[in-house]
């Protein structure tokens, strides 16, 4: 039976199976479906179905895999509002602003990306007889393993270049939101050969099966540090190449010609986007102790305007914590700040006996560089704001954790935030803004934030096998 997928119905029921676990909206706790849950036998099979189909895909000219991708960027702008309900009753993010809605707008604008680049084969010699050039085949199989912050996007992050690159795509996604993850690839299937992309739902011990398996010969893995260290011993095995986009711990450093009313807007989103549980957010903020109680008060401000609440009511741009763990951690952290002495402006204490994850918009001034709050990556709506007297210093505090994913700098003078960013220990260093991506801009982290790099050309390569040929 074929359903209409652009409706919310018709994508439910087609990702809907009576028999499996229940998936529940975490602003209201109601149910929303229930997904089927994978198991390694589900993996094996998806794997060989992969195995059989990436031939025939490889070999089809990349126009042809360009056009399905543009193709399944139309799909998925046709069932763009079913995708984004979907997106915001699981995730619990809003439809507005930057949540849901703009989430499967990503979608469709990182699939169109990936299919207008031309990786051209490099010209590595050609002179006095001697000619080698670089170009790049298909890994084979990818194995996508995701994260529940930005389910939908960073699954079309992983599947978007390796399908143009010509190779077959099996998708784990979290379990706490196997269900976007599902309708998305139901929807993009619509368009694709049969066993090019697949998805099994199910847990880390399904993801493990996956990421150890055999005949998966690339891994693209976004989630903590921990999971990615744990793949990486794994892919030892078979020598699996991998792209891991791991935690971080984001500074954000104001410069003291900045102008706080000018910047207090984009410095909240860049903390906030997403209720703070975005990979590259800004979760610390240093600021001269010249502009400390300027910058503390815009941000307040600007705070007191975004409205929190149920992700399907159209006013709201802030929602609940995805799930009771990183609510836990971030009501943990909060409360090792005001244990530290520090000062809560705004936030800082949740409802009792409410229903949903809801923990409110915090921001901490008066907080010790070294409190948990700064240290750890809280990974939600918890903002706090270290005062600095010396540039050198907030760098050093700034560079000192293990992490290294997004930064930014913020001031008037281009040329002096320049020369700070380039001192910070980052893949990303954003100037006047933070965590600004871009399909046609490489993407990736440093230290125990992963290694390797998505987006744009970088990213094809990434997904491919350089080879040599020479004559
Ligand atoms: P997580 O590591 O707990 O889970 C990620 C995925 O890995 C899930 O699908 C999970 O089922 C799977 N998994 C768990 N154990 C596994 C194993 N042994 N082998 C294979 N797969 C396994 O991470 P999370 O809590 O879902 O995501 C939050 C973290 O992700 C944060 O630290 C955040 O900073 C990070 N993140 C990073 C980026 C980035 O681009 N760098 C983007 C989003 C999130």
């Amino acid at each position: 039976m074929s359903t209409d997928l652009t409706t919310y119905d018709g994508l439910l029921a087609a990702i809907n199976d009576p028999a499996g676990r229940e998936i529940t909206d975490p602003a209201t706790g109601d149910v929303i479906g229930r997904t089927h849950e994978g198991t390694v036998a589900d993996i094996d099979a998806a794997v060989s179905a992969a195995v059989a189909a990436q031939p025939a895909w490889a070999s089809r000219p990349v126009a042809e895999r360009n056009d399905l991708l543009n193709k399944a960027a139309d799909a998925i702008e046709a069932s763009a509002e079913a995708l984004a309900q979907l997106l915001s009753r699981e995730a619990g993010k809003p439809l507005n602003g930057p949540n849901a809605r703009f989430e499967v707008g990503a979608c469709a604008a990182w699939l169109r990306a990936n299919a207008a680049f031309v990786l051209e084969p490099e010209v590595l010699v050609d002179e006095d007889g001697t000619h080698a050039e670089l170009v790049y085949d298909p890994v084979g199989v990818v194995g996508a393993v995701g994260p529940w912050n930005w389910p939908m996007m960073i699954t079309v992050w992983q599947l978007a270049p390796a399908l143009k690159m010509g190779n077959a795509v099996v998708v784990k996604p979290s379990e706490y939101t196997p269900l976007s993850v599902q309708g998305l690839i139901a929807v993009i299937n619509q368009v694709l050969p049969a066993d090019v992309l697949s998805v099994v739902a199910g847990d880390g011990a399904v993801g493990a099966a996956l990421t150890d398996h055999d005949d998966v010969d690339k891994i693209m893995f976004t989630g903590s540090t921990k999971t990615g260290q744990a793949i990486m011993r794994s892919a030892a095995d078979n020598l699996a190449r991998l792209t891991l986009e791991l935690g971080g711990n984001d500074a954000g450093i104001v410069l003291e010609d900045a102008d706080p009313k000018a910047i207090a807007t984009d410095l909240f989103w860049g903390a906030f986007i997403n209720t703070g549980q975005t990979c590259a957010a800004m979760k610390r903020l240093y600021v001269p102790e010249s502009l400390y109680q300027e910058v503390c008060d815009a941000l307040v401000e600007v705070a007191a305007q975004m409205p929190m609440g149920v992700g399907l009511d159209e006013n709201n741009v802030l929602g609940p914590l995805q799930n009771k763990q990183q609510y836990d951690i971030v009501a943990r952290l909060v409360q090792a700040a005001k244990d530290g002495g520090a000062t809560v402006l705004v936030g800082g204490d949740p409802q009792e006996g409410q229903s949903g994850y809801f923990y409110p918009t915090t921001i901490v001034a008066d907080i010790d560089n070294d409190n948990p709050l700064v240290v750890e990556e809280q990974f939600g709506p918890a903002l706090p704001i270290i005062k600095y007297t010396d540039l050198d210093q907030a760098i050093t505090w700034a560079n000192e954790l293990e992490v290294g994913l997004g930064s930014s700098v913020w001031g008037s003078d281009l040329d002096e935030a320049k020369r700070v960013a380039a001192r910070l220990e980052a893949g990303s260093t954003w100037i006047n803004k933070h965590g600004a991506i871009d399909p046609r801009v490489p993407f990736g982290g440093v230290k125990k934030s992963g290694y390797g790099l998505e987006f744009g050309l970088e990213g094809l390569k990434q997904v491919s096998v350089p080879h040599v040929i020479s004559w």
